[in-house]
């Protein structure tokens, strides 16, 4: 055994999980998860954040090897579930394909989503909050028609400790919740009343799932967000704009924000940062 040469074949291979992320491309514009994002703390929701990001560019992500592992694995579990929700006849959409016009179906009245957005297309979909008008994206794991109702399904995969940690009492664990809180934000953009949340054990493929009713005012605080968001781009077009949660450069939060170098910019070289600034 040649350990040396493995360990060059390792880290080739290594390599190929790096020019897998490149593949998949960066999430641009704002995505509807972002909304309910935590009031305070290293994930801390920044108005200013998402102002800046409208025409500045963004610092690219950096991951380690062993994330883009972990991500890479996330998504093959995905992909698990969508082929085999599509396979099984039942998936209408799920977030890399789009199977059907849910317009179309009998008894569905069109709301304001597949009918703003269309039905193919670019993997993310874009609508609107209704009350505020305010443009995102979004992308539920699946919509499938579950006992005659276009039902959205979230997938959620953990470890073994995990795992049965949510099984044992779901109603407590913050994993749950934040699940709970997502799949009903995508039944509010959606208007559809009914979610699956599926939990997949990644050490023995085990699963359950928790279905869900949709609760309007479990996400009211985050339409609300989204209205407070549209006022601060209103501002932003007439040249105010709003102050973000860091104090500092330095601090545990602006470390995570891909807009905090022009953020502590002064605003006559935040220019430099602008999308189609050129030298
Ligand atoms: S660095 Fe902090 S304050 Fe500035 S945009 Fe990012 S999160 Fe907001």
């Amino acid at each position: 055994m040649n350990i040396i040469r493995n360990e060059l074949i390792k880290s080739t291979f290594d390599g190929y999980f790096v020019a897998w992320n490149l593949s998949k491309g960066g999430r641009s514009g704002f995505h509807a998860s972002s909304l309910i994002a935590p009031d305070k703390g290293t994930k801390a929701f920044c108005y200013r954040e998402h102002i800046l990001g409208i025409d500045h560019k963004r610092i690219p992500s950096e991951y380690s090897l062993q994330t883009l592992r972990v991500f890479s694995n996330g998504w093959e579990l995905h992909r698990k579930w969508q082929g085999i929700l599509q396979i099984a006849g039942v998936a209408l959409y799920n977030e890399v394909e789009h199977f059907i016009d849910l317009s179309e179906i009998k008894g569905y009245v069109p709301d304001r989503a597949f009918t703003d957005v269309g039905v193919s297309g670019d993997m993310h979909r874009t609508t609107t909050i209704p009350s505020n008008g305010f443009a995102l994206s979004f992308t539920p794991d699946s919509i499938i028609m579950y006992q005659g109702k276009p039902t959205v399904v979230e997938i959620k995969g953990y470890r073994n400790e995990t795992y049965a940690k949510v099984v044992a009492n779901p109603q407590t664990h913050q994993s749950y919740k934040d699940a709970k809180v997502q799949a009903n934000l995508y039944m509010h953009l959606l208007g559809l009343k009914k979610s699956i949340i599926l939990f997949d054990n990644k050490n023995d493929q085990n699963f359950f799932t928790i279905e869900e009713e949709y609760e309007p005012e479990l996400i009211a605080p985050y339409v609300e967000r989204g209205d407070k968001l549209q006022l601060c781009i209103d501002r932003y077009r007439e040249g105010k704009i709003v102050k973000g949660v860091c104090a500092t450069k330095d601090c545990t939060r602006a470390h995570a924000c891909q807009m905090r170098d022009v953020c502590f910019e002064v605003p006559a070289l935040r220019e430099r940062y602008r999308l189609d600034y050129e030298v």
